[in-house]
């Protein structure tokens, strides 16, 4: 039986984390593929020889993981170059996430994917997903969150915002949405609520 799966998305600093926490709490697997893209550019991580191999060593860093900043200039002279990287790292992303689906919801009644970028992939993670859960909240208080807990800019934030799906092409592809525009507190019932449906949902899965 493969295990049910809510793939949990939501712009940056919408609370997807937060959000992921609750359901932690109540004992659902967790898979962040943020958490795996990094792992696989870390020192040591099993995307970095295709991606010297691709690009060469001066995108990597001493250490040997990727460096950001080098990639993210080579991808400002060189558009395409971004494609390539996606072109390595999806289908590494991919696969680990899947290994780490049905290794970590052993004991788990479902499995919350946690994928940023959900809507901007388009239909790929759809046909991967059983049900797709947005966090939303007004673009202001992403950009209050993030000015926060990062430290950008305004115009730095604004610059990812500009780069993501907007709110209304992420509302349309949600089967279910969590708000997250007041208090914190307000967000465990709604975890609630949907964990119940979740695990309900998922005892139809075969
Ligand atoms: P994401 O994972 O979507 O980028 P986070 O869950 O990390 O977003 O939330 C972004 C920041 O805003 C974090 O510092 C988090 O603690 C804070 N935060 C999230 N939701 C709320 C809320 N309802 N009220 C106040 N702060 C919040």
């Amino acid at each position: 039986m493969r295990p049910y799966v809510v793939g949990l998305t939501g712009g940056i600093g919408s609370g997807k984390s937060a959000v992921a926490d609750l359901f932690a709490e109540r004992g659902v697997a967790i898979i962040d593929t943020d958490a795996i893209a990094h792992a696989l550019t870390a020192p040591g991580g099993a995307a970095m020889p295709t991606i010297r191999a691709e690009f060469g060593d001066a995108v990597a860093s001493a250490d040997g993981a990727l460096d950001r900043a080098a990639m993210r200039a080579m991808v400002f002279v060189e558009p395409a170059a971004r494609k390539r990287l996606e072109a390595i790292l999806h289908p590494l992303i991919r696969a680990e996430s899947e290994r780490r689906v049905v290794a970590q919801t052993v004991g788990s009644p479902y499995a919350i994917l946690i994928v940023p970028l959900l809507v901007e992939a388009g239909g790929d993670y759809r046909s991967r997903v059983d049900r797709i859960a947005v966090v939303d909240c007004a673009e202001a208080t992403q950009m209050a969150r993030v000015m926060r807990r990062n430290g950008l800019a305004a115009n730095e934030i604004e610059r990812i915002l500009a780069a993501q799906a907007t709110r209304v092409e992420r509302l349309a592809a949600a089967d279910d949405v969590i708000e997250n525009d007041g208090e914190l507190a307000a967000l465990p019932p709604q975890v609630m609520r949907l964990h119940l449906q979740y695990l309900e949902y998922s005892r139809h899965v075969c």
